[in-house]
Parts: C-alpha cells; structure tokens; sequence
C-alpha cells in the first residue's frame, strides 16, 4: 500500500511516499517559497538519486501537482502512476479538544480543523489548504489527518488545567493541548520496543529536543504530563523560544509600551537560546561553539536550557512515580552527545547512569547500568507515523 505523507506549512510543503508493505520511504522532496518567483522543488528517492528546480507554484495545488509530476516521472519517479497511492496522511498541528486519534477527513473533520485556527494561527491554515489542495488534485483517494494535539489528550485533567476561573478557560478554550505528540508517539512506541515490552507496560519520559522542545511524561502509553501549552511556546527553552516564564513578565512589557504583537515576536522569535546567547544564532551546534569559545552569553544559554531540561526530568519522574526510559530525539537529541551527558549527569539520584562511550557513538542504548531508569537516543519519525496512523485508518 502506498501512502503519501504532506505536511504544509505556510511557504513550503514537504511530502514523503512511502510503500507500507515494506515500511520503507520511495521518495520525499520539499517544496520552498511557494507563492513567489522563487519556488523551488527539492526532491530525492531512495536510490539516491536527487535534482532541484524551480517551479512555477501559485498556488499549494500548483506546488503539490509539481511533486506529483516529480513522483511519477520516467527517470527519477517511483510510481508509474498516482493511482498506485492509496492514502494520504496530512500532519495537523492542532485538534482542539475534540480530536484524541487520527481521523480520516471528512467535511465535519475540515470544520474542526477550521475551528482551532485561533488556537494555532500559524499552522492550521497552511495545513488546512493543504488538504483541499490534495481533495483538488487527488478526488476519490482517502485522506488522513495525523493531529500533533491528538497523542497529548489522554492528558488527566489535574495535568492540563491552568488555575484560572473556569469559565474564563472554558470561553476561550484554555487549557493544555502539548505539542509534537506524534514525535512523541513514535519514540514512545520504537523505546518501548528497544526495551522489549510493550509500550503499555513502562512508564517514559520523551525529550523532543529540535529547534522546538518538548518533553512528556507516558504511563503506560498514556500521556501523565506535556510542557508545552495552549500554544508551543511554554515548557522548555528552544531555539528562539523562551518557555516558561512568569505570565506577569507579558503584563509588564504591556505596560511598558510593547503591543501584543511586540511580546509574540519577542517570546517566540527572538528568546530562547538565541535571545539569551545574543550572538545571532539559536542554533545549539552554534551555542555550544561559542560557549566553548569563552562567550559567557553561549554559556548562560546551554547553562539555562540543560537546567530547565533536568528540572522537568525530575518533576516528570515524579509524575510518573519512577520511569523506565528517558528517551532523546529531535535534531539535538539525536545528535548532541554533549546535551544528554549534561543533563544525565545530574540525574545520578534518580538512578540514571550514562554509559560515555555509547552516547559518544550515538547508539540508541546510551546508559549502562542494568537496573534502573535506562537512557535511549531514538530518531523520530513523524512522517513515517503519520503513514502507519493513515494506513491503519484506511485498511
Ligand atoms: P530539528 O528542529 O529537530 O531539526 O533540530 C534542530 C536543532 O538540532 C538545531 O538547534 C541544531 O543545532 C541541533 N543539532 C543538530 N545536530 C546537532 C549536533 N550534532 N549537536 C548539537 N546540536 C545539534
């Protein structure tokens, strides 16, 4: 079964095709700067063949049908056909309350997504256009939307309630949704496997360590606790994101001159790593050489984001009452020996010892102590979730 795989952003769509027999991608591209003089696709498929070139893209269907073209074509094509896919999975950032799971695409699934364009102003439209996009070129192929929101509603109550007044929660739709749930998912169910149980039978905690950060707590297959919020700007310190911070910090730069739309740009653009280092990046690769180039800002920074991560660490292991695995993904994650090891070695009371020459190799079993909490660095894969989630639905 073949299964293509959109995620639409709001100037660019990447899209994976995948064979579902096998579990294995045939192709993926991207498409950049749709809507403008400089679009561009980028493709490659899985026997290694790659090219680039612009394309003429005014609109997602215009920028969606170029990859099609790319899919089937005679030379570096996978597929003689469209009619070989079978499904389409589109990521969704947001579900609302309402979405707990995939759910194939109907008119009453269009209309939910509709209803949290508030809730996710950036990403629900790109991806929304991405789907009627798809309904125009694709007709009678299935459709899937894979929301990130879904994983995090088995969430209890006490952990995705702020306190303030009910009805004020309620009017606006406050709450806790977390981010990132399929990434999360994915690790949850490839460390479980890793550990040789089920993932209903341990309790992790998932670091989802990109550009973006997230981190949450699983019992059992059920998410105990997310940092990030009503949006994913709360929890952890990203890339140019500030996490957590006290809300009266936004009243008070209110106060003092900045517009609702100063404070966004400022919390989620301009903080983070790349706000407190001030050396022009939120690139951790980038911290961590000018924190060891003796720049005291770099050091604040990875001090800072190694503290917040190892405090959630153990407000999660609490959470959970113990855990089984600590799992590292996303490009830091997966990447940094040098991040686990700072948080890990502060995590010693809990029973958590790494082993140093695995998680300098990168291997994804990176601890070494028999008993207690083990530490893995799993590579997520939303797309390739998304496609199981959308072949599952479909089959
Ligand atoms: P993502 O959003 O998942 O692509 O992750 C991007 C982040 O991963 C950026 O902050 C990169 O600097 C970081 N990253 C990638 N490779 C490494 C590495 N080897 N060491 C440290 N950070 C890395």
């Amino acid at each position: 079964m073949k299964i293509l795989v959109i995620n639409a952003g709001s100037s660019s769509v990447k899209f994976t095709l995948f064979d579902m027999d096998k579990d294995v991608w045939l192709a993926k591209g991207m498409l950049e700067r749709i809507r403008t003089a400089g679009a561009v696709l980028k493709y490659s498929n899985h026997r290694g063949e790659k090219f680039e070139k612009s394309i003429v893209a005014n609109s997602y269907e215009a920028a969606i049908s170029a990859a099609c073209l790319a899919l089937c074509d005679a030379d570096h094509g996978v597929i003689a056909n469209l009619e070989e896919i079978k499904g389409i999975g589109h990521r969704v950032v947001h579900g609302g309350a309402e979405i707990s799971g995939a759910m194939q695409i109907t008119p009453a699934i269009k209309q939910t997504i509709l209803s949290c364009y508030e809730l996710a102003p950036l990403h629900n439209p790109p991806n929304y256009e991405g789907i009627e996009a798809c309904e125009y070129l694709f007709r009678d192929i299935p459709m899937v939307a894979v929301f990130d929101t879904a994983f995090h509603q088995t969430m209890p109550a006490a952990a995705y309630t702020y306190a303030i007044p009910a009805a004020v929660a309620a009017q606006y739709k406050i709450r806790r949704y977390g981010f990132h749930g399929t990434s999360h998912h994915y690790v949850a169910l490839a460390g479980a496997k890793v550990l040789g149980k089920e993932v209903t039978d341990v309790k992790l905690i998932t670091a989802h360590l990109g550009n973006g950060c997230s981190i949450t707590a699983i019992n059992k297959g059920q998410v105990a606790d997310t940092s990030m919020g009503v949006t994913p700007l709360e929890g952890l310190v990203m890339g140019t994101r500030c996490g957590d911070l006290d809300p009266a910090v936004v009243l008070f730069l209110c106060r003092a001159g900045y517009s609702p739309d100063d404070v966004d740009k400022l919390l989620n653009k301009s903080s983070g790593l790349l706000g407190l280092a001030g050396t022009g990046s939120g690139d951790m690769r980038d911290i961590i050489t000018a924190a060891d180039g003796g720049n005291a800002g770099a050091k604040l920074a990875l001090d800072v984001f190694v503290h917040r991560l190892q405090k959630y660490v153990g407000a999660y292991a609490t959470v959970l009452n113990g855990f089984d695995a600590l799992i590292f993904t996303g490009g830091i994650g997966e990447n940094s020996a040098r991040i686990r090891a700072l948080v890990c070695e502060k995590l010693y009371y809990l029973g958590v010892e790494m082993d140093v020459a695995r998680n300098r190799a990168n291997e994804v079993v990176i601890s070494r102590n028999a008993t207690g909490p083990k530490v893995l660095a799993v590579p997520t894969n939303e797309e390739l979730m998304i496609a199981r989630e959308t072949a599952r639905l479909l089959m």
